[in-house]
């Protein structure tokens, strides 16, 4: 048995809503501009013919419910609120059925951004990962099977920050669907269970200060929370 130099990183975990065991998070995607409304108020255009990705480390996950410290660096954090979906079984190069089908479940999300050194790094051609990727940057809350779900569509997706509503859209207003972009993923990794993909916000994004607190839900998912604290 290989010792270790230090406390190896604990496995990071997303409940289950009316199940006792949690689902391990292996890695985490992301899919950009996946609204048009939102692709509009960003100033950007939508690729239609495949979704684009940036990833988030596991150590960026936070449950539903937790504070988040106003990040470091700083001095425009936004809140994106996302479907989440994990994935249930291996997936590679996979059909949209088949991609439709490793689904396990869906939760809902909050893709927390440092939105000034997102757009830094879009004006030098850089990457994003100090603009998405940080501590506590993937809130997720509580997951639910894909098959107490259903079909992905109609649903409504909402966020309200403070009790007034900043976001709200039906899940059908995704350009790329999520047998969609699992099959397009899967063209580029072999998909584990585990896996989590963000599906990417509506428009309505904008800026939280320490001491607001969020409220998202998506029709048929467990709602999320998230209160933004004092920077430490
Ligand atoms: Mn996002």
């Amino acid at each position: 048995m290989t010792r270790f130099l230090f406390e190896p990183p604990a496995i990071r975990s997303i409940p289950v809503t009316g199940e006792d065991a949690a689902c391990p998070v292996h890695r985490i995607f992301c899919v950009g501009r996946n609204y048009a409304a939102h692709a509009a108020e960003m100033g950007n255009e939508v690729d239609r013919e495949a979704p684009f990705y940036f990833t988030k480390s596991p150590h960026a996950l936070l449950a539903s419910g937790a504070t988040l410290p106003y990040p470091p660096g700083t001095q425009d954090l936004h809140h994106e609120m996302e479907l989440a979906l994990v994935i249930g079984q291996p997936v590679f190069q996979a059909t949209r059925d088949a991609a439709r089908g490793a689904i396990f479940g869906y939760g809902c999300a909050l893709d927390m951004t440092r939105r000034d050194l997102q757009g830094a790094a879009k004006d030098k051609r850089r990457p994003w990962d100090l603009g998405k990727d940080f501590e506590g940057s993937a809130v997720v809350a509580p997951l639910t099977r894909a098959e107490d779900m259903g079909e992905i569509g109609p649903q409504r997706l909402h966020l309200s920050v403070n009790g007034e509503t900043r976001q709200d859209a039906t899940l059908d207003e995704m350009i790329h669907g999520v047998a969609g972009i699992v099959a397009d993923l899967s063209r580029f990794y072999h998909l584990v269970p585990g896996d989590l993909i963000l599906t990417g916000t509506p428009a309505g994004v904008g800026a939280v200060r320490p001491g607001d607190v969020l409220h998202g839900g998506i029709d048929g998912l467990d709602p999320i929370s998230l209160t933004i604290g004092s920077a430490t």
